[in-house]
């Protein structure tokens, strides 16, 4: 049994992030982790193994589509699936000992193992119950299902599973045209399977500005997949190798069929605090199974908190990574801040989608008078030289006073793109700003500058 000032369950990017600023604060500082590796769902079976498929699968897509228009000659490469997971696996070892390594030089306790929190101030993990002044938990979040359809993770699976399929499928059915479902959609298409995206709404990325939703997927049809939209899937059936997917299409309640090698349930995920024992301890939750927390990322009971995924907000690292800091901040008793304003938001298909701030709706739903700055990334000279060209810049500003209220942008680099304009939005920028500003030539960034010119007087090269 040890003293802590903090201890954190779950290393995830809220809870590791969290660790290291708390460490860097001067608290003595303990992480609790269930997993044999560090780095949570982010690292071990989100964002970085799926990153490192997409990465794949798109060299392999720009060798069959654009290499021989630019004096490449030669055979194809093939796909050695093995090999492929093989990499996967060496990314995600790489990137989970370098969080065991910045526990190490930070002086974080790794506490292996599932913890609970038998009361406030204490966490059990195994036989051993430790002490702390402070307990955060970021125990993140887990694959949610929809009545009637199973999972095995083998043949019905979640993003886990799609992570390490056995091989290729020859069909895949993507139940859900979330980010996760259309990323690892995207993957399994270029790999040469045959993916249909089922999707319950009309629209693919719920939330996203509406004409990105059309451009995106437009762009992802002409790659090939293929999209029922309005339908809701009623149940699948695994048989032995395949499954069955039954769906009614919501316009006329008619019942359809399709057979698939491999179905991935992307619908989304739900907290996960399972064991914790925060009924005992009497946290508040939401409906949804979120950890109720305050504006100081404190829950209903006073030296507890909750960061990440578990608690409300998008599900995403690098939320969960700002809560981390700010929440060890505030321990530390300073003043930690996250602007829930400014949090971007990227798909990482290509093209990569990204989004900041209002969408056009979210505008028009407020009675916001607004101007858009658009630019279509055909007007750039370095995506064309790329084969990068599909899709557009499109800046939001206040009509009377030209502040930047939102950014969406579908074409190449636009997660990278994406970030000047969070910068422009934090310093409280108009688009005039970014419009005045000099970009390099020639740079994806240039279609930036264009959209912000595009608010005022109009871009140059379109
Ligand atoms: C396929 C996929 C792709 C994704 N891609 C992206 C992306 O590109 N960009 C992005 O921003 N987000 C992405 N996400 C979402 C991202 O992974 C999550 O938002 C992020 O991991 C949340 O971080 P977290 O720290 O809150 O929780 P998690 O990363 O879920 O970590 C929680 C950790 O807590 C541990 N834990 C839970 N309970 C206990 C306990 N009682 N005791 C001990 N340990 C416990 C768990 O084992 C886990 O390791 C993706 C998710 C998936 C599934």
């Amino acid at each position: 049994m040890a003293e802590y000032d903090v201890i954190i369950i779950g290393s995830g990017p809220g809870g590791y992030v969290c660790a290291i600023r708390c460490a860097q604060l001067g608290l003595k500082t303990a992480c609790v982790e269930g997993r044999e590796t560090l780095g949570g769902t982010c690292l071990n079976v989100g964002c970085i193994p799926s990153k490192a498929l997409l990465h794949a699968s798109h060299q392999l897509h720009e060798a069959e589509h654009n290499f021989a228009k630019m004096g490449l000659k030669g055979k194809s490469p093939s796909v050695d699936w093995k090999q492929m997971l093989a990499y996967k696996t060496e990314v995600i070892e790489g990137n989970t000992k370098g969080i065991e390594f910045l526990f190490k030089k930070n002086k974080i306790d790794w506490l292996k193992g599932w913890g609970s929190i038998p009361e406030a101030g204490k966490v059990k993990v195994g036989d051993e119950t430790h002490t702390a002044k402070n307990i955060i938990i970021a125990s993140g979040s887990e694959a949610s299902s929809l009545p009637g359809v199973e999972v095995d993770e083998k043949v019905v699976v979640t993003s886990t599973g799609a992570l390490e399929l056995g091989k290729v499928p020859k069909k895949m059915v993507v139940i859900g045209a979330g980010v996760i479902g259309l990323e690892l959609g995207s993957v399994y298409s270029r790999l040469g399977a045959e993916v249909t995206v089922i999707e319950y709404l009309d629209a693919i990325t719920p939330g996203m500005d509406g004409e990105v939703q059309k451009a995106f997927q437009r762009i992802l049809k002409k790659q090939g997949l293929k999209f029922i939209m309005g339908a809701a899937v009623q149940k699948t059936e695994a048989l032995k190798t395949k499954a069955k997917v039954s769906y009614k299409l919501r316009k006329d309640d008619s019942e359809h069929e399709i057979d698939a090698d491999v179905v991935l349930v992307a619908t989304g995920r739900r907290p996960y605090t399972e064991g914790l024992g925060l009924d005992a301890l009497g946290i508040e939750t939401s409906k949804g199974g979120q950890i109720k927390v305050g504006k100081d990322w404190q829950t209903s009971v006073n030296g507890i908190y909750a960061i990440g995924d578990c608690i409300d907000g998008p599900m995403l690292a690098h939320k969960a990574e700002d809560e981390g800091m700010a929440a060890a901040e505030q321990v530390a008793g300073k003043h930690g801040h996250v602007n829930y304003g400014v949090i971007p938001g990227v798909i990482y298909t290509h093209p990569e989608v990204a989004n900041v701030g209002e969408t056009e709706e979210t505008l028009k739903e407020a009675g916001r008078a607004y101007k858009v700055g658009k630019f279509m990334f055909m007007g750039n000279g370095r995506a064309k030289a790329n084969f990068a060209a599909d899709g557009f810049v499109k800046i939001l500003a206040d009509k009377e006073t030209d502040r930047i209220l939102g950014a969406h942008i579908i074409g190449p680099s636009a997660g990278d793109l994406i970030h000047e304009i969070c910068v422009a939005m934090e310093f409280g920028a108009a688009a005039e700003d970014l419009a005045l500003t000099c970009h390099a030539h020639p740079t994806y960034s240039e279609a930036v500058r264009e959209a912000a010119l595009a608010c005022g007087d109009g871009p140059i090269h379109s």
